[in-house]
């Protein structure tokens, strides 16, 4: 066994220089969780999604609209599964609270 001090990363599999030896991503296909929709429609990164509520910013002093429509989103994990930036502030949504425009 090499010591895999130099790995190459692809898209969906990672390459030890030294070696050669592929592997597939798999913890990261594990741990990858599928994200809906207040209406069950998963959602991807790049997406554009529409608030389907108002909703209250840090204590309330600003809200965000319902029919907002945010584009571009980006999945992370989280309690916030939507990251995204909202009139030039960046910013997490729950998912439940969105569809996708
Ligand atoms: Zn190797």
């Amino acid at each position: 066994m090499c010591e895999m001090t130099e790995i190459l990363e692809h898209a969906e599999r990672f390459e030890c220089v030294t070696c050669g030896h592929e592997w597939e991503k798999e913890s990261e296909a594990a741990g990858a969780r599928v994200v809906k929709d207040a209406f069950g429609t998963v959602l991807a990164d790049g997406d554009s999604v529409t608030l389907i509520k108002d909703l209250k910013l840090r204590g309330g002093s600003q809200v965000l609209k319902g029919g907002t429509k945010v584009k571009s989103i980006r999945l992370v994990d989280g309690d916030h599964e939507i990251s995204c930036k909202i009139e030039g502030s960046a910013m997490g949504l729950k998912a439940c609270f969105v569809k996708k425009a």
